[in-house]
């Protein structure tokens, strides 16, 4: 094997959180430093340019530590702090891209391509100094004397300050899979279970919502324990398909469904097709209006609450009452089954659809091990962390993004700033 190169700072990962740790890494040292970033794949980016549909969606207007789940949201805050929305706009601004607001509060490149967010950021990679080495899929990475070795079939690389950036296992075609949290694991640290999150729901084969496939609403889900106690409440568009549920509103409550039910197998998802609506309110209504539309059938009413064929549906199928029965026909337990159809309709979700299909990783490297003004390792000097390896997932809408930039951004800059670390012993 050819000796050993040698880097102050060695990013193991080129997704976003390490295009940008490489970024401020190379600023911060200089011409006089070297600063490496390994990546298996073998084109740099591939998440970055299929993110937000192609279009990358690079952050939010306003994010808050409530837009995250995983880890306490103290500990999130003291990262984002360090990195705001407005910083991002700014750090874009300065790399030639600018970024446009849509009427959700999510930014996108004015040009519509996640290719014009992914080409600044090599250039501004290669204008700070750092290499970039593609294809580099690192197999091991274990502490020395004075650094790190990191093994790749390649050869072997020496550095003083280690980043790993290796994402989660979402998606692993793009070359984030997971084997790197056996680094973490074997420089001291713990990862906590990790399940798929931002992931379409599955329900029970043939489901009758699986036939309005393609049917996309304003709609809002909870997960409620088996008594009934609402865990979760999330609202959004939602997408039925025909496997179930998809659309940002399941995508976003799809971490809270898979946490609470592995606690508990009787959890529940219900679907609030009235979103902001009560049971009682709606009650109210349908009484007031067998008064006037008392030989309209059940289902027309509705149509004027849900689409068309959503109306029908609910009424046969999720309060079995046959949806050609007269308002004035309808008995109060059917009037009831009603409106609990459409305002809290269980539904029977068997599964999610895995890391395949899933846009991050819930669990990871508990922030409790980082110190979180510098992303160093606690449990290791001289190594360091960011990115969705660590304990945090965000919700649809540049949230994941922006915790990338943010906790990329502190680990570049420190990484770089940090003094040779006294020889430790494992
Ligand atoms: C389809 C899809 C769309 C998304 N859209 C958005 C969006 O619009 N907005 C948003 O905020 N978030 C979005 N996300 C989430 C966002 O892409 C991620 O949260 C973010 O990319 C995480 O960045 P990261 O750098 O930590 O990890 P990653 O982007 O996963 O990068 C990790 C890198 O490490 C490399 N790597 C892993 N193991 C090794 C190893 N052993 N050796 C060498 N290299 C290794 C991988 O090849 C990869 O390049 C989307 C995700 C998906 C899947």
């Amino acid at each position: 094997m050819p000796p050993a190169l040698t880097y102050d700072v060695l990013i193991i990962g080129a997704g976003a959180a390490g295009l940008m740790a490489s970024i401020f890494a190379g600023r911060t040292t200089g011409p006089s430093h070297s600063v490496v970033a390994l990546d298996g794949a073998k084109r740099i980016g591939a998440k970055i340019l299929i993110s937000g549909g192609g279009r990358c969606n690079v952050t939010h207007d306003i994010v808050t530590p409530a837009d995250f789940a995983g880890s306490k949201r103290n500990q999130i805050a003291k990262v984002l702090k360090t990195f705001s929305a407005d910083d991002t706009v700014e750090f874009f601004h300065e790399l030639g891209v600018s970024l446009k607001r849509e009427n959700t509060g999510k930014l996108f490149p004015t040009t519509d391509s996640a290719k014009t967010v992914l080409d600044a950021l090599l250039s501004s990679v290669d204008r700070a100094g750092a290499t970039l080495l593609p294809e580099h899929r690192v197999t091991k990475a274990s502490r020395t004397d004075d650094g790190f070795t990191v093994r790749t079939e390649q050869g072997e690389f020496h550095t003083r300050s280690l980043i790993l950036a290796t994402g989660g296992k979402s998606l692993p075609k793009t070359g984030s899979d997971g084997y790197a949290y056996s680094f973490a694991i074997g420089l001291g640290h713990t990862v906590t279970q990790t399940t798929p999150a931002l992931v379409p729901l599955v329900l029970t084969d043939g489901h009758w919502l699986t036939r309005l496939s393609g049917l996309t609403m304003d709609a809002e889900l909870a997960v409620a324990n088996a008594n009934g106690k609402i865990l979760h409440r999330q609202a959004g568009s939602l997408l039925l398909t025909h496997f179930g549920l998809s659309g940002p509103a399941a995508m976003d409550i799809s971490r809270h469904w898979i946490a609470a039910h592995q606690q508990d197998s009787g959890t529940q998802l219900l679907i609030n097709f009235l979103p902001g609506r009560t049971f009682d309110e709606i009650e109210a209504e349908l009484v007031d209006l067998t008064g006037s539309h008392g030989i309209s059938g059940i289902t027309s009413v509705l149509e004027d609450y849900v689409p068309r064929r959503l109306a029908h549906m609910l009424t046969a199928e999720g309060a079995s009452v046959d949806p050609t029965t007269p308002m004035a026909q309808l008995s109060k337990p059917q009037r009831r089954a009603v409106v609990r159809a459409l305002t809290s309709l269980p539904v029977p979700v068997v599964r999610d659809r895995g890391y395949l299909f899933a846009e991050v990783t819930a669990g990871g490297v508990p922030l409790s091990e980082v110190n979180l003004a510098t992303m160093e390792s606690r449990k290791c000097p001289g190594l360091y962390l960011c990115g969705e390896i660590l304990n945090v997932d965000g919700r649809i809408g540049g949230y994941n993004f922006q915790w990338a930039w943010a906790s990329g951004r502190l680990a570049g800059i420190n990484s770089a700033n940090a003094e040779a670390t006294p020889p430790q012993h494992f």
